[in-house]
């Protein structure tokens, strides 16, 4: 199966990252976005991530240039999606846009086309019938800033084509993923079902006011041999409004206690306060310079 032409769907933070990274690895790339605005946005990422290519990942000139060469931009999907082998979808993570995504998708796309979902939460058993193509249907899941957290965890649903899968398996290596085969549709992928329970653990430590974001970081940096930071940090770099949407989207699938009093905790304490995490300057830990990375700290 030959995979030359890639769609990207919606140029954001992921959608602009993976179409920037496909590009650099020698595929033709279009990115399509439903609005101008979201073409202009990603157009701004590719001119950053040239600039941090060529300043900090040894990349050289001529590589920039024909990664640029390789990258077009539409807002038509009509003409996106003519003769492209492979579409990775990174639409706002939203039931209704996706559903509204893939059923146009569906009437357009070539019959050859594979389609996968980078979608964080939803599973692809969620859209496989609107896809026209069930068995071509399935998800590459990346972590942001995908050069240096580059998995990709490749998952299908049951009716996924095996042969399909292995394929998108081999173009996650073609990209620089590590690709991580996924063998049975699982809410998180792997990362996800791993980080999450470790966070809310770490939550309920606070919520229960048994000891301090520090006591919290310190103990599992040290244990851990002084090689991660603890979960409060990691909470900081993932941002408290989405640490406190994704516990309030369990509150109100699971009628738990214990994720909404997380979720009211991270409110009241952090988002209520402008504190959003390492973007807004402050969280958990003050930023640039947070104390858990002084020499000290783990002492
Ligand atoms: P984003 O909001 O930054 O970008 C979404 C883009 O889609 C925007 O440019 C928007 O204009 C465009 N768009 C909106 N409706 C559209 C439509 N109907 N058709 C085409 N384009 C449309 O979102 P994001 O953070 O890049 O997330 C995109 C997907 O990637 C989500 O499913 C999310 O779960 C997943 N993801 C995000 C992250 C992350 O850290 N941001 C990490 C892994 C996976």
């Amino acid at each position: 199966m030959k995979i030359t032409n890639v769609m990207i769907a919606g140029g954001g933070t992921l959608g602009s990252q993976i179409a920037w990274q496909t590009a650099f690895n020698g595929f033709k790339v279009i990115v399509y976005d439903a609005f101008d605005e979201g073409l202009k946005r990603s157009k701004n990422f590719h001119n950053q991530f040239a600039s941090l290519f060529l300043k900090e990942r040894g990349a050289g000139q001529s590589e920039i240039e024909e990664t640029f060469d390789r990258l077009s931009y539409t807002t038509n999907l009509t003409n996106a999606v003519n003769d492209v082998d492979l579409i990775i979808e990174a639409v706002p993570e939203n039931f209704e846009i996706k559903k509204g995504f893939y059923t146009k998708l569906a009437s357009v796309a070539p019959v050859k086309t594979i389609f996968t979902t980078n979608s964080s939460t939803l599973l692809p058993s969620d859209f496989a019938a609107l896809t026209g193509r069930p068995d071509k249907f399935l998800a590459l899941h990346f972590a942001n800033n995908i050069w240096d957290a580059n998995v990709g965890e490749v998952m299908g649903h049951e009716g996924t084509d095996p042969k399909i899968f292995d394929r998108v398996v081999k173009f996650a290596s073609e990209i620089g993923m590590v690709p991580i085969p996924i063998y049975k549709e699982q809410n998180g992928y792997i990362l996800n079902s791993l980080l999450v329970p470790f966070l809310d653990a770490a939550g309920d430590l606070l919520v229960n006011d048994v000891a301090t974001p520090e006591s919290i970081d310190k103990c599992w940096s040290i244990s851990m041999g002084r090689t991660t930071i603890g979960p409060c940090a990691i909470m900081d770099i993932i941002g408290m409004r989405t640490i406190y949407q994704i516990s309030m989207l369990w509150a109100e699938k699971t009628n738990s206690e214990a994720h909404l009093k997380r979720a009211q905790y991270i409110k009241e304490n952090f988002i209520d306060k402008g504190k959003f995490g390492v973007e807004s300057g402050e969280g958990f830990y003050k930023y640039p310079n947070p104390i858990y990375q002084e020499p000290d700290f783990l002492k």
